[in-house]
């Protein structure tokens, strides 16, 4: 059964929303006139495009079940006009410019892939080993180190379970291996 896109901005989360409502003003008044083709995502919609290509006939038009759009935070967009998603790059770049000046990141930045897409920043892990570097003498430092990495592995355990494939699951395993021989 077909599942339509949900278009309505007003489903989008915060402060998101509010960024978006910016980037488009942006865009329409620099003549990028773009229009959003699908907002929030419920997990229906998104198991539904994740069928496409894989128990369905279709392309493949994504590669996760847990995507951004499930929360509100992404919206994919086109333009209107002759060209529903032009070839001409320079056009994507124009308005993934204006979407930068909002703090909004742009798929294809992220991806190299998925230009119509566009998501709320993902905010950078801070890293614990500079945190603590220099801070702390070596035996603290260590010992802190220890701990870290043990609750990071009972992490990723936990994240194991949400892993929608094998090779997934695989590359969990082994990210957690690596980080566990890091430990003293
Ligand atoms: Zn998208």
């Amino acid at each position: 059964m077909y599942i339509r896109a949900n278009r309505d901005i007003t489903k989008l989360s915060e402060p998101f929303q509010t960024k978006v409502r910016a980037f488009l003003a942006d865009c329409w008044e620099n003549d990028l006139d773009i229009f959003i083709t699908e907002a929030v995502r419920t997990k229906k919609r998104q198991e539904y495009l994740y069928a496409s290509g894989r128990t369905r006939k279709g392309p493949i038009v994504t590669w996760t079940l847990n995507s951004v759009h499930l929360t509100g935070n992404a919206i994919d967009i086109a333009f209107q006009g002759p060209e529903l998603y032009p070839r001409d790059l320079n056009i994507w770049h124009a308005v993934a410019g204006y979407a930068r000046m909002h703090g909004i990141n742009w798929g294809y930045d992220l991806w190299k892939a998925d230009k119509p897409h566009f998501q709320e920043v993902v905010p950078a892990i801070p890293d614990p080993n500079k945190l603590i570097k220099y801070t702390m003498d070596l035996k603290f430092q260590t010992a802190v180190q220890n701990k870290l990495l043990d609750s990071i592995g009972s992490s990723l355990s936990a994240l194991w379970n949400f892993a929608n494939t094998k090779k997934e699951q695989d590359r969990i395993s082994e990210i957690k291996k690596e980080l566990l021989s890091f430990k003293d």
